[in-house]
């Protein structure tokens, strides 16, 4: 059985203090990691104080990226080896924002996620298709096209371990969800690419999230299909109220 998670991606907002404020408002009342995870990905300037302030709490942590070297002349840059350093359990790979301002490709993903896999740090890979691409109705072959790039070269057991977040991009931050059905779909279809690229043990264990204008008043809708194991969240996971509501979704 896969333990759902719930994960807050921060973007560019939040600072340390508000980074502490926040988690101390929330940490008595997360689930316990079991039943599901939470977890919030922050900015790398508030990783400390994410760390710090999640200590002892089923709080799990994440970046919103890294580089594919763990040190050099690489000016700006986050090493997954720190990452691991610092006890971050997860961070985001391949976001639509990274591909599309900072033109981050397939191949830079992908050396990602062996850097990352290298240090110990779990990828939420994320892919997800343009709304030229959904009208075109060609989502599923760019899709399962990011994933087999992204994917090249790892083996069963690193991508049975992986989570991997589907986020139409016309989805994100415009309040307008996918439906249900359609997460469901694209869903439905990583996992099937992941069966044949691996095996049927690798595509059961694979976690797939969707994330795009999830809420507390849809996630329990969206939650509820058999092939979405967690939700991505932007917007809805930045105010301690919201975070809970949807972490909490099952109660
Ligand atoms: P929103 O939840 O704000 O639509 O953002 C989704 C997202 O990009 C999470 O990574």
């Amino acid at each position: 059985m896969r333990t759902p998670i719930i994960a807050g991606n921060w973007k560019l907002h939040m600072n340390p203090e508000q980074t502490a404020e926040f988690v101390a408002a929330v940490k008595d009342k997360l689930p316990e990691s079991s039943k599901v995870e939470s977890a919030i990905c922050a900015p790398a300037v508030d990783l400390d104080a994410l760390r710090k302030a999640a200590e002892g709490s089923n709080l799990h942590i994440g970046a919103e990226n890294a580089y594919f070297e763990e040190e050099g002349a690489f000016t700006g840059e986050t090493s997954p080896k720190v990452l691991k350093e610092m006890g971050i359990n997860y961070c985001i790979i391949g976001h639509s924002e990274r591909r599309g301002y900072f033109h981050e490709t397939d191949e830079d993903i992908n050396k990602k996620a062996k850097a990352l896999f290298a240090n110990g740090v779990t990828p939420i890979l994320c892919c997800g298709e343009s709304l030229e691409t959904r009208e075109a109705n060609k989502q599923e072959e760019w899709v399962v096209g990011q994933i087999k790039a992204d994917l090249e070269g790892l083996s069963a057991d690193q991508v049975a371990s992986l989570v991997i977040a589907y986020e139409p991009i016309w989805a994100i931050g415009t309040g307008k969800t996918a439906t249900a059905e359609q997460a469901e779909e694209m869903c439905k279809t990583i996992r099937e690419t992941i069966k044949d690229l691996y095996n049927e043990e690798t595509a059961e264990n694979v976690r797939i999230q969707y994330g795009g204008s999830v809420k507390p008043a849809n996630v329990k809708e969206i939650m509820a299909k058999p092939n979405i194991d967690g939700g991505l969240i932007g917007g809805a996971a930045l105010e301690p109220e919201s975070f809970l509501a949807l972490v909490n979704y099952q109660d």
